[in-house]
């Protein structure tokens, strides 16, 4: 009996030592119900998995592994690898960081993203700052919650972004004041006839009339093109008493543009003109004493002076 037991003993140490030499007491990790490979030491693993999760970064929020990884203790032989770095950057690449950024706004538009409200906040008062003096801007600070961080800017660039935005912001409200100063009854005046020197103003009385000036005149050379002031109709197009030879120009609404006193006309009655077009030469015909374009602007077929909308 002794014997027999002492002879089992043996057989099963036998067997012990065949199995510690062949095999070893692994951990199997399985994601998602998926064997994906081995692992020498559980804890040590699983302190690296917390550490995935635990990584400290600007603007974070939390990090989420959608399956975690399970464990399961197996004897396998020896020639099976453990493969940790491996199931370790699956994981992290199967992570998803959520993170709470600020987005700079102008007149409500997310305009620049930063990581820091700080930094946010900094950007915003240097703008308002700067800009005070030129327009009330709207500028403002929102939290985004996002996955993708890619959108986030430097300080640097959220800066240049937004400076951009706010000089395209104000030159488009210089644009609008600009036409709105040029614009009479709903027309814009948009182009200046001749470049010269004024010579004679709207109203102004002079020896060579007995009535105020009701236009405005503009000293050139012989031969200077005339442009069109705004896109129109052309009237009338030919020689009157003391406009000498004259263009007239309808506009809508009630608006006129005559160019009197031209060496030549290039246009002529009912011709549809664009603001900017060449539609005569600059000359001294009629009641003129030099070559200079007398240029009227009429409303409702009443005189205006020209220089409320243009050579102001
Ligand atoms: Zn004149």
């Amino acid at each position: 009996m002794i014997r027999l037991i002492n002879i089992v003993a043996i057989a099963l140490f036998i067997i012990m030592l065949i199995v510690l030499f062949k095999f070893d007491l692994v951990c199997e990790v399985t994601i998602a119900g998926e064997s994906v490979g081995y692992i020498a030491n559980k804890n040590e693993f699983e302190n690296k998995v917390n550490e995935i999760i635990n990584k400290e970064e600007e603007a974070k929020l939390y990090t989420t592994i959608e399956n975690m990884p399970e464990y399961k203790f197996k004897l396998v032989d020896k020639s099976e690898k453990t493969n940790e770095e491996a199931i370790l950057a699956k994981l992290e690449e199967d992570s998803e960081t959520t993170y709470e950024l600020y987005a700079v706004t102008l007149d409500g538009e997310e305009k620049t993203v930063l990581a820091s409200l700080e930094e946010a906040e900094k950007i915003v008062d240097e703008m308002t700052e700067k800009y005070e003096d030129d327009l009330e801007l709207d500028i403002g600070i929102t939290n985004i919650i996002t996955t993708d961080k890619e959108d986030e800017s430097t300080v640097k660039v959220a800066k240049a972004t937004l400076n951009n935005d706010i000089e395209k912001k104000i030159e488009k409200i210089e644009e609008e004041i600009e036409i709105e100063s040029h614009t009479v009854q709903g027309v814009y005046l948009e182009v200046t006839p001749v470049s010269g020197i004024i010579t004679s103003r709207f109203g102004s009385r002079e020896s060579i009339r007995t009535y105020g000036h009701t236009g405005l005149d503009i000293a050139a050379p012989a031969g200077t093109s005339i442009r069109a002031a705004a896109d129109g109709t052309v009237t009338f197009a030919g020689y009157s008493g003391g406009y000498g030879y004259v263009v007239k120009m309808s506009h809508g609404n009630g608006i006129e543009t005559y160019y009197a006193h031209c060496s030549e006309l290039y246009v002529s009655a009912g011709e549809k003109i664009e603001a900017g077009d060449v539609i005569a030469a600059v000359g001294s015909t009629g009641n003129s004493t030099g070559n200079h374009l007398h240029f009227e602007v009429l409303v409702d077929g009443t005189e205006i002076d020209p220089q409320n909308y243009l050579y102001n």
